[in-house]
């Protein structure tokens, strides 16, 4: 048995014969020189369309987030631009389509990465797109997840969201990448699906001829095998206590609340009883958005995300723009470092009037939808900071205002930012990154990115004492809050609202009500005091054994 390791991202043990995700194709040759020209620019629009017929029809079987994802890789294969140039490179220079199709998306793909970010991470489905048009005009089967025969483990250098959108999960023992990170794709996807996972193997894929697998999403560690092993699938998590309401089995309140980007993530929302959106992130609606969309426009937009939450909580996040999530109407040009550059909150110190717009829409959504709206600013650093967003927001007839914390600067002074506004949310996945100042998409830096640091536990820790001395709420909206053990670790640190991704609600709702307040105390007690991440979750599990 080869022993590997990575980092654990979704937990639970599950062994297995594994599946590779099929690597790339190779790269289609420039040479030699088509004869005609016109005849090999025109079979790169059909083989586009029928990619995009096939991705339709694979849209067409499933629902909910699955499908959007099928039809957003869809319309990207469609997108007239990208055939128009490889079109153009065979008329110019007689290269053969797949050629051309290979450099017309990775001419595209390298302006999506030079914006960085979240469009960076569009590069991923640039090269899925590419990859089935190329195979198509090969006549070739594409790369991708093969249709599974029997339950499986799943080995990939990192999984797109197409490759996965409309997996079996009955036959999906467990996910395991060479690349990829805490907030990855991979990550979510796995938390969804109740299987373990675990991201940045090194060496995963380097020739080995292993016909089995026994995974450890809690550890990290992989064991590769070239003879068979007993096929176990992980224990689905335990939803059975999960009521709608969330708390500890004392009776401490925990709001367990889910964070949504668009109305299309609402209905996964409600159908996991989310007691409400502790995370709407607003900025998601306008990706691509080349003009500010007047305030008529985001009222409407806000209000579609608002409504299924009538009279309960919402809290709406002012647009995180910048860094990882560029808005066309809000450049702020080139920057050496675009995550310590002008984004978040100091976006809109120079242009304060967007900001007031987009304030005067949730307001009026808020009214439109009879939620129980509450707002809060992204990236703050200091309590002026916070101070100012807050005047801003109750000037515009908002109540209730908070302030994200993910700069280890606020975490530091979260006593005095909680006396500028109502309550504060600790996304962990920016403080992480900039805790450990790692780039929370590299694969390579992923053990830096787990939230079971205990430095980064420490820090919400502070953050956690803060909120009990200033009688104000701190709630979590990072990937840390969809991890059943880790959620109540942060009950233990003091938090007492948990955001995550929709289908994670059952599983965290229904783990906090497993437990009290004081087992949960000292849980994090015993996490707090551990020296890495893997004897942090270790103690924290045998605190509640
Ligand atoms: C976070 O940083 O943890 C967070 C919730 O914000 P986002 O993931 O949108 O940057
Ligand atoms: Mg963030």
């Amino acid at each position: 048995m080869l022993r590997l390791s990575g980092v654990g991202v979704s937990n639970g043990q599950a062994a297995g014969p594994v599946v590779r995700v099929a690597e790339p194709l190779p790269e289609p040759p420039a040479s030699p020189a088509v004869t005609d020209p016109g005849a090999e620019a025109a079979r790169i629009s059909p083989a586009a369309q029928a990619v995009a017929d096939g991705l339709f029809a694979r849209a067409a079987g499933v629902e909910g987030d699955a499908k959007a994802v099928l039809e957003t890789t869809a319309a990207m294969a469609m997108d007239p631009s990208l055939s128009s140039r490889a079109e153009q490179l065979v008329s110019q220079r007689a290269v053969p389509a797949p050629r051309a199709v290979l450099e017309a998306a990775d001419e595209f793909a390298e302006s999506l990465r030079a914006t960085g970010g979240y469009l960076a991470e569009r590069v991923r489905d640039v090269h899925d797109v590419r990859d089935r048009i190329i195979a198509e005009l090969l006549g070739v089967r594409p790369p991708g997840v093969p249709t599974l025969l029997e339950p499986s483990v799943l080995l990939a250098r990192d999984l797109a969201p197409a490759d996965t959108a409309d997996l079996d999960p009955d036959l999906v023992l467990a996910l395991v990448t060479e690349e990829g990170g805490p907030t990855s794709h991979t990550a979510i996807l796995a938390r969804s699906l109740g299987i373990p996972a675990v991201v940045a193997v090194r060496g995963l894929l380097a020739g080995t001829s292993a016909i089995a697998a026994e995974v450890d999403g809690d550890s990290g560690a992989v064991g590769l095998s070239e003879e068979r092993v007993e096929v176990r699938a992980a224990e689905r998590a335990d939803t059975a206590n999960w009521t709608g309401s969330g708390g500890t089995s004392d009776g401490s309140r925990v709001k367990i609340l889910a964070n949504v980007g668009a109305a299309a993530d609402t209905a996964a929302a409600v159908s996991a009883r989310a007691e409400g959106v502790g995370l709407f992130r607003t900025e998601f609606c306008y990706l691509a958005a080349e003009d500010e969309p007047d305030v008529a426009t985001q009222r409407a937009a806000y209000a579609e995300v608002l409504e299924p939450f009538a009279g309960k909580p919402v809290v709406v996040r002012t647009l995180d723009a910048g860094a990882d999530k560029p808005l066309g109407f809000l450049e702020t040009g080139a920057e050496p470092n675009p995550a310590l550059g002008v984004r978040g909150l100091r976006v809109a110190f120079d242009r304060p009037e967007v900001l007031d717009r987009q304030l005067a829409a949730i307001a009026a959504a808020a009214g439109d939808s009879g939620a129980d709206v509450s707002v809060m600013a992204p990236m703050v650093a200091t309590p002026e900071e916070a101070a100012w967003f807050a005047e801003r927001a109750r000037t515009a007839g908002i109540a209730r205002v908070g302030a994200m914390v993910e700069v280890p600067a606020a975490a530091l002074i979260a006593g005095e930012l909680l006396e500028a506004v109502d309550f504060v949310s600790i996304g962990t996945n920016d403080l992480a990154q900039y805790v450990f100042a790692a780039d929370r998409q590299l694969g390579a830096l992923a053990g830096l990115n787990d939230p079971w640091q205990p430095a980064l536990l420490r820090l919400i820790a502070m953050i956690g004492r803060a909120g009990g001395e200033t009688g104000k709420s701190v709630g979590v909206c990072g990937e840390a809050a969809a991890d059943p053990l880790l959620g109540r670790v942060l009950v233990g640190l003091g938090v007492s609202s948990l955001s995550m991704v929709a289908t994670a609600v059952p599983a965290v709702g229904s783990a906090v009500a497993g437990a009290s307040l004081r087992a949960c105390e000292r849980a994090a007690e015993a996490a707090l005091a551990a020296s890495d991440a893997a004897g942090a979750k270790a103690a924290a599990r045998a605190a509640f054994e």
